[in-house]
């Protein structure tokens, strides 16, 4: 059968194929990304997970079976390649390969739907409609593998602070909140929802005696928009932590954010470099706006926003230009929180809710939360709730909840201030929007 392995397996990564290697024998696999027939000499470029390596065939040099092979080889084709490595100062890390042997793994059909070497520039519903295509340009991989360094850091800095990893469920038996829409499952014979936050599971986690968890989930939002930086299905990185109240819980978020800045500038900036992007370590604590003082920096710019409002999109830029960078937005008004919310000691008109933003972006929401369970009664009830709704989240506030705080981040929008990106589109493997279900 033709396209096996057999016991061919690479020796050397692109990357690897560097003018050290000189003189051995390499044994190289991946897509053939160019090919370049000059009659007398023949250029193939294997591109693979690192990077690029050339195979140079001079008909002087190497077999014309050799070289039948090669002008067989179509685009975009999974090869494998046994040759010799030459220094040659023009090609890729200095380093070419003399072909000895070759395998066509795959062959690749004609036309491509989609260009992976950009010679032709793709819409983004093209990229997305063939995306498996769209990710192997180094500009679309560089945002998954900071992506993925990302949540390597996230986790690393979660378990060397006490943070239990955990997971609850996205079958939900009613609405966390009120307020989003929620998309209805058929759950045997009754009526679910696809989970649109942890919010009441994580919260249930700190009367367990956990103490601190966190979980990177999915989560699931009915809403149709339509812009570019909300989808219907999205991943949330959660955190709640016991005995602690909002500004605690505000440290930590600063805290985890350095972190990841920081490991995604070390480790990633080859991947920064091809996205072009720069991303500055914060030296300082994230500064603080009140919500009060948004309203007027936001009516100063001659954006109308009454007190009580969310932040509208217009009012979401006009305070990004004021405040640029990181910056915590703190002391909502309690009204237009969710009931989880802890009311103000005395001044119950605001709350101990907080949101992070970044520039006119909305990056996470967190507050210290309503521990005591009359009150969280109280608050469900005056949001027009059926507390029928909450029995099992309510009873875990009957036996012993201890005074606790927590947050949710965007990964994605998180992902889109690491790699520069200005569509969250981009930063999803497979984005669920509106008009989008495949692939
Ligand atoms: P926004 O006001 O921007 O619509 P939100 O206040 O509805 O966001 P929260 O319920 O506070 O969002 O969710 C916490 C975080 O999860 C948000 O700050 C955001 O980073 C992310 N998030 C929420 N909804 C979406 C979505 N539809 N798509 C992508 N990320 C989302
Ligand atoms: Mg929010």
């Amino acid at each position: 059968m033709q396209g096996l392995l057999h016991d061919w397996r690479r020796t050397n990564y692109a990357n690897q194929c560097t003018a050290e290697i000189a003189g051995s024998d390499v044994t190289v696999m991946g897509w053939v990304h160019e090919i370049r027939d000059f009659g007398g000499i023949m250029f193939v470029i294997i591109r693979d997970v690192t990077g690029k390596v050339q195979i140079t065939a001079p008909s002087k040099k190497v077999d014309a079976e050799i070289l039948e092979q090669l002008r067989e080889f179509r685009k975009e084709s999974v090869v494998a390649i046994k040759g010799m490595a030459q220094e040659a100062p023009k090609a890729p890390n200095g380093v070419e390969i003399l072909p000895k042997e070759i395998k066509v793994l795959n062959l690749a059909n004609q036309p491509l739907p989609m260009d992976p070497t950009e010679k032709v520039k793709a819409g983004i519903d093209t990229r997305l409609d063939s995306r498996f295509l769209d990710i192997r340009k180094e500009n679309v991989s560089a945002i998954f593998k900071i992506k993925g360094q990302m949540f390597h850091s996230i986790r690393d800095f979660f378990y060397d602070n006490g943070f239990h990893e955990i997971n609850t469920p996205k079958l939900v038996a009613s609405a966390t909140e009120g307020g989003t829409e929620l998309f209805p499952i058929i759950y045997f014979e009754k009526e679910a929802f696809l989970g649109q936050s942890p919010q009441l599971y994580k919260q249930m986690m700190m009367a367990s005696g956990m103490d601190k968890v966190f979980e990177i989930g999915q989560i699931f939002r009915a809403e149709e928009h339509d812009t570019l930086r909300h989808l219907n299905e999205a991943v949330s990185i959660d955190a709640e932590a016991s005995f602690m109240d909002d500004v605690d819980v505000m440290n930590i978020l600063n805290d985890m954010l350095v972190n990841v800045i920081t490991d995604v500038n070390n480790n990633c900036a080859e991947e920064l470099d091809i996205l072009g992007h720069e991303i500055e370590v914060p030296d300082k604590r994230f500064p603080v706006v009140t919500y009060d003082e948004a309203v007027e920096i936001v009516n100063a710019k001659d954006v109308e926003m009454d007190w009580g409002e969310d932040l509208s999109r217009e009012a979401e830029k006009a305070l990004g230009d004021q405040m640029g960078g990181f910056y915590f937005l703190t002391e909502w008004p309690t009204e237009i929180k969710p009931f989880y919310v802890m009311p103000k000691e005395g001044d119950e008109k605001y709350s101990h809710a907080f949101d992070l933003m970044y520039n006119n972006l909305e990056l996470s929401s967190g507050a210290t939360r309503v521990h005591q369970h009359d009150l969280l009664l109280k608050q469900i009830e005056e949001r027009g709730l059926n507390p029928d709704g909450f029995g099992s989240y309510l009873k875990a506030f009957e036996y012993g909840m201890p005074p606790h705080a927590g947050w949710g981040v965007g990964a994605d929008r998180l992902t889109m201030v690491l790699t520069g990106a200005e569509n969250i589109r981009e930063c999803v493997l497979f984005p669920r929007d509106r008009h989008r279900l495949t692939p």
